[in-house]
């Protein structure tokens, strides 16, 4: 037997319920906030993700999936994430010269080759909304409003937003030297990548996984320490608009995210009781990217949310999952002309919108109408002899217990 691919997963049908309801609660509250639904291939030039996501990250040194196309001879890659796709179309499409701000959200599947494990595995499921083209601190405000707003419509408790600031290119170049120095000092006990970010890209051995770099990190100067003024101000205007729209939050300098191209604001929230993989959203600001695309720069702002891990934390609540549809109807047949007549009229409702159902594997009455009940029908309808001859029969009404004699040939559903 052919077995899934490690690290994916399949959702059947009692499952999908919980999906598409989470999903709705995105796409209604990502509406609300005014952005609009953007749809991008599911691979790219592996090029966009190198400058897009940065060549020094873990996403892209270890984890995507990378393959030469058959006749073109280039590199493709599976997306591990969507914003790189985002600002390639939105410059592609020429979006620049529409009036600001730019807002899309999207729901997507994300490649990442990593260690299987509860809330982590290779093919994995994203909402993400993206901000362009408005610098003010009310942006990252908003962008929050709408993740927490998801969250809160669906319920999910213990959540923690984390929020620190990282600064711009100006705060960089201080941080950058605490960095190397501090790091530098203890070159010797660094992983291997490490020791090449060291020089390449400093901030990144602030997100490294491996137990020693991680436990050194702890240690590190912080960002926050080391914000010009304009960032500063940018930080204490956020955490005001946050404060008065009642959204609570902690400030840790641990947060720095694992993507290259972020400024300035970054946070995560982190679902309490679903183990090691906790941070159900992360985002923050990246000024920088649009121009590393290619495009004259832009500000812009955006998170994702990784659907699996939504759907572990409401899980680990115990919320009550949205059950499967029942049958309005279930029509049981005695006899083979019966059956026919129940398929035809089961067609017939069908076409009137309603769900029926009708036996497709010979049960017998019983078995039928047991299984009606099982299936939770919310009406049945018995078709005999009798009921083929005087086109009439029974509709009963499973909650009440009481029937209603209908015309099998024009009747529709109460
Ligand atoms: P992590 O630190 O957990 O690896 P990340 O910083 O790599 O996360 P992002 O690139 O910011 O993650 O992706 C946004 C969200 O997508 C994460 O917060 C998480 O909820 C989800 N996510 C990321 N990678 C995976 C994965 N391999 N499996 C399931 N969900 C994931
Ligand atoms: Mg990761």
């Amino acid at each position: 037997m052919i077995q899934k691919i490690k690290g994916t997963i399949d959702v059947l049908p009692d499952e999908t319920p919980l999906y598409r309801m989470i999903e709705s609660v995105m796409r209604e509250e990502a509406k609300n906030y005014g952005f609009g639904e953007i749809r991008t291939p599911t691979f790219e030039n592996t090029e966009l993700f190198e400058r897009g996501v940065g060549d020094t990250t873990d996403v892209v040194q270890k984890e995507m999936y990378t393959f030469v196309d058959r006749d073109e001879n280039r590199r493709i890659s599976l997306r591990p994430e969507g914003t790189a796709s985002v600002v390639r179309a939105l410059l592609e499409h020429g979006c620049q010269s529409d009036p600001m701000p730019l807002k899309y959200f999207y729901l997507i599947n994300c490649f990442r080759h990593e260690a299987p494990q509860a809330g982590r595995s290779r093919e994995f499921f994203q909402f993400g909304a993206e901000l362009f083209g408005a610098e003010g601190a009310a942006a990252d405000a908003t962008m929050i409003a709408l993740a927490s707003s998801v969250f809160r419509r669906l319920g999910l408790k213990g959540l923690t937003l984390h929020l620190n600031s990282i600064g711009c290119k100006n705060c960089r170049g201080g941080y950058r030297s605490a960095l190397v120095d501090y790091f530098g000092a203890r070159r010797e006990e660094l992983c291997d990548t490490c020791k090449t970010r060291l020089e390449k890209n400093p901030l990144r051995l602030l997100d490294c996984k491996s137990p020693i770099c991680n436990s050194i990190a702890k240690g590190a100067p912080k960002t926050i320490d080391f914000l010009c003024p304009d960032c500063k101000a940018h930080f204490d205007a956020l955490t005001r608009l946050l404060d008065g729209m009642g959204i609570r939050y902690v400030i840790d300098p641990a947060i720095v995210r694992g993507l290259d191209y972020y400024t300035r604001t970054v946070f995560e929230f982190i679902a309490d009781g679903i183990g090691a993989q906790s941070t159900v959203c992360g985002g923050g600001r990246y000024d920088g990217l649009v121009e590393e695309l290619g495009g004259a720069p832009m500000p812009a702002i955006g998170f994702a949310m990784g659907i699996t891990r939504v759907i572990l934390a409401l899980r680990a609540q115990g919320i009550e999952e949205p059950k499967p549809a029942a049958p309005r109807l279930y029509i049981a047949a005695l006899g083979e002309k019966a059956s026919e007549a129940a398929a035809v009229i089961t067609e017939r409702l069908r076409q009137t919108g309603a769900f029926v159902e009708c036996d497709l594997v010979g049960r017998s009455l019983k078995a039928q109408m047991k299984y009606a009940n099982k299936i939770g029908a919310d009406y049945t309808l018995i078709l005999g002899d009798n009921e083929l001859e005087s086109r009439r029969a029974f509709l009963r009404d499973m909650k009440n217990s009481t029937q209603t004699e209908v015309e099998l040939d024009t009747f529709t559903l109460p």
